[in-house]
């Protein structure tokens, strides 16, 4: 409150200070300067009334006029009112007129109701200066109601966000340490959610930045709707709000809360943007995630990412298993995978592919996704470099081939489908045989499909790799070199290996802007059209990249822009609606 109050003592410090030189002006009358004291006067942010003799006559500044909807005295300067005119000028004044004056100074408190019928509560200080042997007596006004509001506005301006009226993250932060140390007495658990807003950079492109703050505005609304009197929604970044889930009976109990956010965001047509609109939820819980807000807020955000990577529109559990992958998995962790394979947690989505020069989807990336009951969906990537360390990726391959190509079979014949794999899964025996024991039995031509792999530098036997590339090409199977630019791809890989295409890395979209990037991007394109294999840009998340790595020599693009990965139901009704080709599809067919 030291803010405003000082506001008050500074303005009615200046008002004080501006009235003496009025008063001293006006009784040189005609002086040139007495009418521009009247115009600062009447434009200082409190009430002044002079009286200007022993009379029922006074000097008002617009201020006091206005409020009280003063008309001035016929035939006197403009600022002057006859105090009998008006019940309240005449009850703010009685005291000038009295002998001795009031004290000088002397504070009261006025209920003042103006001429539109609006309440203000006015302080009311008198004054009284004496100039060449008279004296003059002032009234200085200042509304409290101003002061208020303004005081609440200044408290408000720090604890809450602008836009959306939701409390800060310091707030949050606050309220989770009470909310913590509570919990640690009791032996409750608490909860941290963050939400983020799928693809808002791409939705900002979209529709602008107005309609994607009405859009932020909208979903705050929903969640506060959504959201218990006992917890806490908060907006702690420009497209992220945190949520403070207390007393929480079960881990389950904070997944059902999670859900309930997220299907009241997710909507066919989002607020103000008129298209569809979801959200990602991270969940992390104290104690058994951490101990501090901080903490907390850090691993809610961490299985957000992951949420997000996964496709969006979901929930993920924060796992400690995201920090077995640091030191190896954990034997809970591989228990946990294979029971989930056993019990069907895993399952396939599929991203379309697009060919620029047709502007239509040419194959689908199959993606592994894992529905863990406890955990939320999570991202391949969290768990397939610890089913690769423990050994246990061929059943992850198999199951991926399986279901990938039986669900290819259902698809256009234009259309093919890629499949991740991994290069231990590629080294192991006869692979390429397996391989094509698996498509027969879901009957899809070899042509339809091609093998994605990664990390082809970080292997010792390239020669190896380069002999298992061959046998794939001659089997119609189509090579693609996928992260192209990262970790350990190198252009000398280019010369060992036999491909179909490159898959151009994601950070490279991204960071189009940077020459440099832009430079490598155009090299490997044309490095790749005159080796007539294709150029895939991943990650596309809009037009302007669409557009930029067309004109760079890209033949194929695939990324959120285009379509995230979704369910093979959903896919069918894409692709039922895109006008397809009716032609085989092979690596080479799309150059
Ligand atoms: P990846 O092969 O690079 O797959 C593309 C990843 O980028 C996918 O994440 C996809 O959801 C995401 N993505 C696609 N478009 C966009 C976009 O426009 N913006 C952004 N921000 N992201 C986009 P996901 O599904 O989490 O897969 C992660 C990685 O896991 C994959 O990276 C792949 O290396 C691996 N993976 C996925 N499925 C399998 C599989 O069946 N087997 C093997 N061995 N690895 C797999
Ligand atoms: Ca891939
Ligand atoms: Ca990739």
């Amino acid at each position: 409150m030291t803010g405003p109050s000082i506001i008050v003592n500074y303005s009615l410090t200046i008002m004080l200070f501006i009235s003496i030189g009025l008063a001293f002006f006006y009784y040189r009358r005609h002086d040139a300067l007495y009418r521009s004291i009247v115009h600062v006067l009447n434009n200082v942010p409190g009430g002044i009334i002079i009286a200007t003799r022993r009379t029922n006559i006074v000097l008002c500044n617009r201020l006091v006029a206005d409020t009280l909807g003063l008309v001035p005295v016929q035939g006197g300067e403009p600022q002057n009112y006859d105090v009998r005119d008006n019940q309240m000028l005449a009850e703010l004044c009685l005291d000038l007129f009295e002998k001795p004056l009031a004290p000088e100074r002397e504070a009261r408190s006025f209920e003042i109701v103006d001429q539109h019928g609006g309440h203000h509560r006015w302080d009311r200080h008198i004054s009284s200066y004496r100039i060449k042997g008279r004296d003059l007596p002032a009234i200085l006004l200042a509304d409290r109601t101003e002061m208020e509001r303004l005081t609440r506005r200044l408290e408000q301006s720090s604890t809450h966000d602008p836009l959306t009226g939701l409390v800060n993250s310091d707030v949050f932060h606050d309220r989770f340490s009470q909310a913590l140390e509570a919990a640690a007495r009791n032996g409750s658990m608490t909860g941290a959610l963050v939400i983020e807003i799928d693809g808002f950079a791409e939705l900002q492109n979209e529709v602008g930045w107005q309609a994607a703050k009405q859009a932020v505005i909208g979903i705050a609304a929903r969640l506060e709707a959504e959201t218990r009197a006992a917890d806490t929604l908060a907006r702690i970044g420009e497209c992220s709000f945190a949520i403070l889930l207390t007393a929480l009976g079960s881990t389950a109990a904070a997944m059902r809360s999670a859900q309930r956010f997220v299907d009241a965001v997710n909507l066919r047509q989002g607020p103000a943007v008129g298209q569809p609109i979801s959200c990602s939820i991270g969940i992390a819980l104290a104690p058994r995630d951490g101990s501090t807000s901080v903490r907390l807020l850090d691993r809610a955000t961490r299985a957000c990412r992951r949420a997000q990577h996964a496709g969006g529109g979901g929930v993920s559990m924060y796992e400690a298993m995201l920090d077995d992958l640091h030191d190896g998995p954990s034997a809970t962790l591989v228990a946990d995978m294979r029971r989930g394979l056993e019990e069907g947690e895993f399952f396939v989505e599929y991203q379309p592919i697009l060919d620029f020069a047709s502007g239509r989807p040419v194959r689908c990336e199959a993606l592994l996704r894992w529905r863990h009951p406890q955990k939320g969906v999570i991202s391949p990537a969290d768990f397939i470099p610890a089913a690769e360390q423990a050994g246990i990726i061929h059943q992850f391959g198999d199951f991926v081939f399986k279901t990938a190509c039986r669900d290819a079979s259902a698809w256009p014949v234009g259309v093919g489908v890629s499949v991740n794999a991994s290069v231990i899964e590629l080294l192991s025996g006869e692979w390429p045989l397996h391989l094509c024991e698996m498509l027969a039995r879901a009957g899809l031509v070899t042509e339809r499909l091609s093998i994605e792999i990664t990390e082809t530098g970080a292997i010792d036997s390239l020669d190896r790799l380069a002999s298992v590339t061959r046998q794939l090409r001659r089997l119609g199977i189509g090579v693609l070199l996928d992260d192209f630019g990262t970790g350990h791809s190198s252009l000398s890989q280019l010369s060992v290996l036999e491909f179909d295409g490159l898959k151009i890395d994601r950070q490279f979209v991204d960071d189009l802007g940077d020459p440099r990037c832009a430079e490598i991007v155009r090299m490997l394109a044309e490095f790749c059209g005159q080796r007539g294999a294709i150029v895939i840009a991943e990650g596309v998340e809009s037009a302007a990249q669409a557009a930029q790595l067309k004109a760079m020599g890209c033949t194929h693009g695939q990324g959120f822009y285009f379509g995230r990965p979704m369910p093979q139901g959903e896919l069918l009704r894409k692709l039922g609606a895109a006008p397809l080709e009716k032609r085989p599809l092979s690596p080479a067919a799309t150059r």
